[in-house]
This record gives structure tokens, sequence and C-alpha cells, in this order.
């Protein structure tokens, strides 16, 4: 009669340890070599060429049992399977996000300082600042040159790379400067600036001998002028590798898991799909999340309906509203994306009745938004006890969860612009501690509990 739940890692045996184990070491590799959107798409491409799937623009038709994937502008990228069944009868989406919160370069970044050469940046996301000071950071991101060229650079990555730092400030002088700031103020917004050079140029009359020096170095390795940074996309990540945290390597500390960690096992989810599926199947990867969904390639923008328009067009052999609307009204979608798990010094922010544990499986997120559930989904009942229903039945361990106590705080998902386009939605996905920070950290347990979850939804939902 009575709900009780348990730790995940309780119940399981040595057979079980070693896949959860074995998942997570692809696991890490893949946030190691995707650490920005526009890398996750890379990664992802490949990953989706070598399981079969090819792209649906080359195709002028699409027949039940293709698997096809669309990249949107190398910042998202939709996998689908096509079902057996009338598309009319909907689709089975898993949804998640491939931005995380990091540090922009601003359009002029480059500039001069006591003798360093600096990067001025402009934080993307919700981050805390002082967490991006005094830590080891990589840049990556694309530059193109006047003629058109477009340069790609990943640099802190590998050991021999150099790195770069925001510099904070000592002990011993920060009282008066940062000793009444408040946490999000402790580095200012505009005091998040990289040093990236230090050594001279030999000319004597250069005034801005360090500036030039880095100048000539970027011309030299990549044909990059100062220019060529006003239009350029460049990210600021920490340059750190994902890592096993614990003498028993039961959690996963990394970069970007947010949402990556929902990405990765979606992705791995659609491909170990057994049989070929009655609906159709797919799993959208979407960018901007963390500012919003704005933009043509978040979830705001229209590249679903694209994707849908051009899916419907080539598997029917035409298109028509009525099918596409039909098809959306009765879809179903897991927004995948990771949830706030109890933190054992910061326990008071929970609900702990109501709040996500790591190890415990699978997190169900009836509502997000903030104060009345505003700017919430909210999914219905109806919904929610179906995929109790759907998960119970194929043992998968889940949790319900809410971000943290009413009126502690707030946050929300791309959920509710699937579920405005009348796609029945709930928030399902895996409990971090420390999130947005750069260093998150999941259990392995829930990742691997994700990933089977995915697994039934696709096939069974
Ligand atoms: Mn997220
Ligand atoms: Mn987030």
């Amino acid at each position: 009669m009575e709900y009780k739940r348990t730790n995940g890692y309780k119940d399981i045996d040595k057979k079980n340890m070693n896949d959860i184990q074995k998942f997570c070491e692809d696991y890490k590799k893949f946030l190691n070599a995707a650490k920005t959107e526009r890398e996750a798409v890379n990664e992802f491409e490949k990953m989706a060429i070598a399981n079969g799937y090819k792209n649906a623009e080359d195709m002028s038709m699409i027949k039940p049992g293709d698997k096809v994937y669309y990249n949107n502008r190398g910042k998202n990228i939709v996998l689908f399977i096509a079902g057996k069944e009338d598309i009319e009868k909907g689709v089975n989406f898993v949804v998640s996000h491939i931005d995380s919160p990091r540090l922009d370069l601003k359009q002029s970044p480059l500039y001069e300082d006591e003798e360093l050469a600096l990067l001025k940046t402009h934080y993307y996301g919700g981050i805390k600042k002082y967490q991006w000071g005094s830590i080891p950071l990589a840049l990556h991101g694309v530059v193109f040159l006047k003629d058109g060229k477009k340069v790609e650079l990943t640099i802190g990555e590998s050991d021999e790379d150099p790195i770069f730092v925001i510099g904070d400030l000592l002990p011993h002088l920060a009282s008066k400067v940062q000793g009444e700031r408040k946490t999000r103020e402790v580095l200012k917004g505009e005091e998040l600036r990289l040093i990236i050079g230090s050594v001279p140029t030999k000319t004597k009359d250069d005034k801005n001998g360090v500036k030039m020096a880095v100048l000539e170095k970027l011309n030299a390795d990549y044909g990059i002028e100062e220019e060529d940074f006003l239009t350029a996309e460049l990210e600021i990540v920490p340059s750190f590798k994902a890592r096993d945290v614990g003498f028993d390597r039961g959690l996963v500390a990394s970069y970007g898991q947010d949402d990556r960690v929902c990405a990765y096992t979606s992705v791995r989810a659609i491909f170990d799909v057994k049989k070929a599926p009655k609906k159709t199947l797919c799993v959208f990867l979407t960018d901007k999340e963390e500012i919003g969904s704005n933009g043509s390639t978040g979830l705001q923008g229209q590249f679903i309906e694209y994707c849908m328009t051009d899916f419907i067009y080539k598997l029917n052999g035409g298109f028509n509203q009525v099918a596409m609307s039909r098809c959306m009204w009765n879809s179903k979608a897991l927004s995948s994306d990771v949830d706030a798990a109890v933190h054992p010094v910061f326990k008071e922010v929970h609900d702990l009745q109501n709040a996500a544990r790591l190890s415990y499986g699978l997190t169900l997120v009836k509502f997000t938004g903030s104060g009345g559930k505003s700017g919430s989904n909210d999914c219905d009942s109806e919904y929610f006890s179906e995929l109790r229903r759907l998960f119970n039945k194929h043992d998968i361990k889940w949790q319900v969860s809410e971000l943290g106590k009413v009126d502690e705080g707030g946050g929300g998902t791309i959920a509710k612009y699937l579920a405005q386009r009348g796609v029945r939605t709930i928030d399902a996905g895996v409990g971090v501690i420390g999130m947005h920070s750069p260093f998150e950290i999941t259990s392995k347990y829930d990742v691997y509990e994700a990933y089977k979850a995915y697994v039934v939804f696709l096939e069974n939902a």
C-alpha cells in the first residue's frame, strides 16, 4: 500500500554493474569529444551514419523501416525511424538539448592591458560566474576568414595544448573589492576576461606588443586577422575531462551533462531499438534551450515543423496539413532534461519527499516553472499514469521530482514548446548535483537507467 523508493545500486548484481560501467566509459568519451552544440551534432552525425542513418535531405522518398536524419545548420540533429503505421497515429519523440551554459567571446574580444593579452567574454545561460575563475579553459568554435574560408578551432583539449584562464583576485587583497559582493557578482560579467598571452613582439615601437604577438601567432597558425573575430562564434568551456567520482566509481563528473546526458542516452536508445517499429520514432536534439529556446535552432523555432513536413511529404508521397496536425496531436514525448538531485550539504532547498535523488532512477517531472507553476507544461494525469504503467511493466526504476521547494526558485525546459504543438509531453531525465557548474555530477546508475527507459519508451509508447 505504501509507496517506498530505494537506491538503485542496492538492486544490481555484478553483471549489471559491468553493463553500467561499460556504457558510461562510452558516455565519458562522448562528453570529452562534444563540448559544444556544434561538436555534439558532428559526433551524433558520425554515429548515425555508422548506424545506417541517411541524410533525409538527399532522399526523394522515405519508406517504413528507413532510418534518416536532419542536420539544421550544424546545431540541431534529428533522427527518425519510419514506422509501419500511418504517421497520423503520431510519433514517439525523445527531445533533449545539446547547448550548455558557457562563456562566449564578445564580437570584438581582443585587447592588451598591463602587458597581458586578454579576451572579453559574454556568458551564455545561467551560470555562477565565480565558478569560471581560476580553472583551465579551452576555446572551441568557428572563425570565417575574410575570403569566407571556415576555420574550426579546438584549443586547450589535448595535453600538448596551452589552456586559458580567467584570473581571480587573491584572498589577501579581496576583502574590500569582493568581500561584500553577492554570489552572482563575486566575479562580474565584465570581469570574466581570459588571459591568452604574455610575450610581446621584439619590435620597439609596438604599443600593444603582446596583443600583436598573439595576432601574429593566430595569423601564422590559422590565417586569422583581428577583423575575423567580429563574425566568429567562439565558446569558452572547461578544458578538463569527464572523470569517475568516488572510490566505488559510481558517479561521473563532467562539464556539459546538462543536457548531453539525455542527448547521448536517447541517441544510443534509438540505435538499440530492436524490432522495426510500428510507430515512427524520433530523437530530436535542440539548441538554445539555456537561453530560452529562441532562434532558428531552438525549439521555439520552426525546425520541428520543417522536419515533420518534409518527413511526411516523403513518407506519404505528398503532404497535407490534416495529416500533420493529426500526427502532432497524437504524438507522445519525453522532454528529456536533467533535474536537481538532493545535495547532502544543501538539503534545505528541497522538499525531500518530492526531490530527485542520485541513483534512484529516471526522474519524471509533472511540472517545472516557478511560483505557481508559472511557465510550466504541467503534464496531464492520463499521460503520466500511462508512462507509469509502461515503465513499471518493463522494470524501469523511476522517481518523481520537483525542482526545489515551493517558491524556492525554479526553471523551465523545452516541454512547453512541444506541448503547445499538441504533443503529450512530460519531463523525464537524470538527477544532477551542481547543475550548470563547470563540473556537474550524475550517477552512472541513472545514466544507464535513462538509456533503458528511452529504449522502452521508443519501442512501446
Ligand atoms: Mn537542461
Ligand atoms: Mn540547463
